[in-house]
């Protein structure tokens, strides 16, 4: 039984102790890779370098909602001016090419794209973001909204999937979604809410993420959407070190956790966990371009 972690701060300080004997321990249980989603550009180099030290890791560039408001163009009450969202613009495409490439002669966009897809595979960086909206922080949802904008018209360009985070934000998410689709699809990461609106982002292309929300038995009405959705339409993921599952609240969560998650909604979905993790685990390879 093989399972992918689709969103795993595995690169945070709650880690540094132990990640490589954690790592071990979770190929032991059969996770055999995961996705580091991408919260600020500092982070992306961290997450890039854990990437090629690590086998099964990949990750993701983008700036998480909760980083916005720590970047240094960051003022209260301004949008983004040109400069700033140019140079976000410029240091997630440092994500994807290699110097070399994107400073040699000029090619047709075919061969560019090429290229770049290439040296995605080698940095490993398989998507863009978290990005999204969260109406529980601090940051103006105007600004929130220009940035989802921004790494949508990015994935778009690139031809890469979203990392979608969003917190009672579902129906903005739908609308940014709306005035400009993103064509690679994507996930809306840690997925809670209803059928109706799981279907909503599954008819924009996207994919949800089942985490641990699913083994509290107050979520009921998350479990009953995820008792429904087809198996072909999710992930699984732990979003470790936050939400920890039931029975281990104040603990660090952990990507070892993941087959729980599985048992979880093998149980809800009354299938077996091995179809659980064959099928969540194509869902990802197939939606992050990874090997097979
Ligand atoms: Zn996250």
């Amino acid at each position: 039984m093989l399972l992918f972690d689709s969103h795993c701060h595995i690169d945070f300080a709650a880690f540094d102790s132990d990640r490589a004997e954690l790592w071990a321990r979770c190929n032991r249980l059969g996770i055999e890779g995961l996705v580091i989603p991408g919260v600020n550009p500092a982070q992306w180099l961290n997450a890039a370098a854990l990437c090629e030290q690590y086998s099964g890791f990949y990750f993701a560039a983008g700036l998480h909602p909760h980083w916005i408001n720590q970047q240094p163009w960051f003022s209260p009450g301004t949008l983004l001016d040109d400069h700033s969202q140019a140079q976000i613009y410029q240091q997630l495409t440092a994500q994807l090419i290699p110097q070399s490439a994107a400073q040699s002669a000029p090619q047709s966009i075919a061969t560019l794209h090429g290229e770049r897809a290439l040296a995605a595979q080698k940095k490993r960086c398989v998507a863009v973001g978290e990005t999204g909206l969260d109406k529980l922080i601090n940051v103006p949802l105007v600004l929130q909204q220009e940035l989802l904008q921004l790494h949508t018209m990015f994935a778009n360009e690139y031809q890469m999937p979203l990392i979608i985070h969003s917190v009672k934000t579902h129906n903005e998410i739908l609308a940014c979604f709306k005035q400009m689709p993103p064509r690679y699809g994507g996930v809306i990461h840690a997925f809670s809410g209803s059928l109706e609106t799981a279907q909503q982002f599954i008819a924009q292309g996207f994919l949800l993420g089942v985490g641990g929300t699913i083994t509290y038995e107050r979520a009921k009405k998350t479990r009953a959407t995820f008792s429904k959705i087809p198996l072909q339409y999710l992930l699984l993921e732990t979003d470790a070190p936050d939400m920890p599952l039931s029975g281990k609240q104040g603990e660090r969560n952990s990507p070892e956790y993941l087959p729980q998650i599985a048992q979880q909604l093998a149980q809800l979905q009354g299938v077996s966990v091995e179809q659980v993790a064959e099928v969540t685990t194509c869902n990802a390879q197939r939606l992050f371009g990874l090997p097979e």
